[in-house]
C-alpha cells in the first residue's frame, strides 16, 4: 500500500487566510504529522512538499502520478467571504464506484474533536468531469484522490482552533486514524512503544494493542487505572 500526503499550497501561493492565520502553513504542520502518524504504520508514504516551497499545478500532478499511491490526500484549509461559514469537508471524485466510507470516517472522527461535519461534495467542470485537478488529474483505477478542507480560517470559532498545534495534531490523528481504518493497515512491529504495550496488554490491563500517538480519554485513562490497582491489591 502506497499514500501521498499532498500538502496544499506553499511558496509563493499563500492559499487562504483569515484571522492572521495563512493556510498553507497550517496545511503544512497537518500535512507532517499525518506523515509522521502513518509511518507508523506498514504502510508507504510520501508528501508533495516537506517546506514552504511552491509547487505548480504539473508538478504537483507528476509527484503524485509517478508514484501511483492508492490513495492520494489533499490537506486544506478553507475560506469563505461569508464568516458565520465553518467546518469540515471532503471532496471526491464523481465516479459511480466512489465510497464515502473515509469522507464519512474523517468527518466523524474530526467532528468528536470539535471541528464539525459541514458536507461531503463533488463538483463537476462544464465538460462533466471533477472541478478539481487533484481529482480530475488524479483520480484512475489504481489512485483513489480525496481533498480534505480541514475548517475555515475566516471563520472565528474553526480558526480559534486551527491556530493550536495542539488541535493541528488531533486533526492530523483524525486524518490518519480514518485512513488505517479503510486501508485496513497494520502497525510497524519496530516502534518504540512496541514493548510496552504488549507487557500492558499481556497483563491484562488493556485488551488490544494500540497506535502509541493516539490519544486517550479519562474514561480510559481511569479503567486502565482501576486494572492495575485491582491487580496490586493480590
Ligand atoms: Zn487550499
Amino acid at each position: 500500500m502506497k499514500v501521498m500526503i499532498d500538502i496544499g499550497h506553499g511558496g509563493s501561493d499563500n492559499g487562504a487566510s483569515g484571522n492572521e492565520l495563512i493556510e498553507k502553513d497550517i496545511n503544512l504542520k497537518v500535512g507532517i504529522m499525518l506523515y509522521n502518524y502513518l509511518s507508523q504504520y506498514d504502510v508507504e508514504v510520501r508528501t508533495t512538499r516537506n517546506s514552504d516551497v511552491t509547487l505548480s499545478n504539473d508538478v504537483r500532478v507528476e509527484l503524485v502520478n509517478s508514484y501511483n499511491p492508492d490513495l492520494c490526500v489533499s490537506v486544506h484549509h478553507n475560506a469563505a467571504s461569508a464568516a458565520e461559514a465553518r467546518g469540515a469537508e471532503v471532496i471526491h471524485a464523481h465516479y459511480d464506484e466512489y465510497d464515502d466510507k473515509l469522507a464519512n470516517e474523517i468527518l466523524a472522527n474530526m467532528a468528536t474533536i470539535g471541528m464539525p461535519k459541514r458536507r461531503i461534495f463533488t463538483k463537476l467542470n462544464s465538460r462533466g468531469d471533477d472541478w478539481y485537478y487533484m481529482i480530475r488529474r488524479i483520480w484512475d483505477t489504481n489512485t483513489h484522490a480525496i481533498i480534505v478542507e480541514g475548517g475555515f480560517v475566516t471563520n472565528a470559532e474553526d480558526a480559534a482552533l486551527l491556530k493550536s498545534d495542539d488541535f493541528l495534531k488531533l486533526e492530523s490523528v483524525a486524518i490518519g486514524s480514518a485512513i488505517v481504518e479503510y486501508l485496513g493497515l497494520k502497525l510497524k512491529s519496530n516502534n518504540w512503544w512496541n514493548e510496552a504495550m504488549q507487557r500492558i496488554v499481556s497483563e491484562g490491563l488493556i485488551e488490544n494493542e494500540h497506535n502509541g500517538n493516539d490519544f486517550v480519554t479519562w474514561g480510559e485513562f481511569a479503567t486502565v487505572m482501576s486494572r492495575l490497582l485491582d491487580k496490586l491489591k493480590l
